[in-house]
């Protein structure tokens, strides 16, 4: 189940409304349909609809508050962009990172807000008082503020590739959690089981040809290792190495 539809794009006093249109189709290129405005400076109009290329129906169908306050009533985490680096008196979260607090705030439940200020002016300090954590695209110091809408895309996209690279995760655990409901990560025993397995299979393939067995040993641990296996992983490997042992004992009475 994907978790996008608990991530609202929050848009506080948005001055353009072909903003408004460029920051949906931001959205809804990544997936993401929940847009909220924030006493929009000017009601979206035909360069709304222009920009939004299809996806005006997020700007129509947003909700509208007079302040981000109650906008973000119902979140239980909410997230404020803002293109100053370090001049808030936040945590300063990189996309990437960001990306991975809203998920998993998301699959516990919780409402997430993201949310996105002025174009002249940004969010207010007020505003940012109201967020758990500053999100800030490393852009370059000299020339930091990205276009409103570019800013939705980055992020956007930023959350999209941490559901992407972590499954879709399911509502009310955590995507980890979630993910090891269904397939548990192996325990050390299972490794080791495995491990000496594959150290039988190679001795009956005769992959050593009189090398000492433990360097190449030590290396293929490594690789094993390194990419945390599941259970079910374990044994799909131990299943190959049932039948190349079965194999080897074939070819073996066979000379
Ligand atoms: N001059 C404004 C820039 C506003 S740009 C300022 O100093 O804040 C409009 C919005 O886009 C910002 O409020 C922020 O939400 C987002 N944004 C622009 N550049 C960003 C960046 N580098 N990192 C994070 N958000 C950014």
């Amino acid at each position: 189940m994907s978790l996008s539809p608990a991530i609202r794009f929050v848009l506080v006093g948005t001055q353009h409304p072909g903003n408004m249109g460029s920051a949906a189709r931001a959205m809804r290129t990544m997936g993401f349909t929940r847009m909220v405005l924030v006493a929009p400076e000017k009601a979206p109009n035909h360069e709304t609809d222009a920009m939004a290329a299809g996806a005006e129906s997020l700007v129509r169908e947003a909700p509208v508050f007079a302040s981000l306050a109650e906008a973000v009533a119902d979140c239980g985490l909410v997230l404020g962009c803002t293109a100053r680096s370090r001049r808030v008196a936040l945590e300063e979260l990189a996309p990437p990172l960001a990306a991975e607090r809203a998920l998993s705030a998301a699959a516990k439940g919780r409402e997430v807000a993201l949310v996105f200020g002025r174009e002249r002016t940004g969010l207010t300090n007020e505003e940012l008082q109201l967020c758990h954590a500053a999100i800030h695209i490393p852009s370059d110091p000299d020339f930091s503020s990205l276009n409103l809408a570019a800013a939705v895309q980055v992020i956007a996209y930023a959350v999209r590739m941490g559901q992407l690279m972590h499954g879709t995760g399911v509502v009310g655990t955590s995507i980890q959690d979630a993910e090891n409901e269904t397939d548990p990560p192996a325990s050390h025993q299972d490794l080791e089981g495995f491990f000496g397995q594959l150290d039988a299979t190679l001795h009956a393939i005769d992959f050593h040809k009189g090398r000492a067995p433990e360097s190449a040993m030590r290396k293929l641990r490594r690789i094993f290792l390194r990419n945390a296996l599941s259970i079910k992983e374990v044994r799909l490997l131990r299943g190959v190495l049932a039948d190349a042992q079965r194999m080897a004992m074939l070819a073996g009475k066979q000379v």
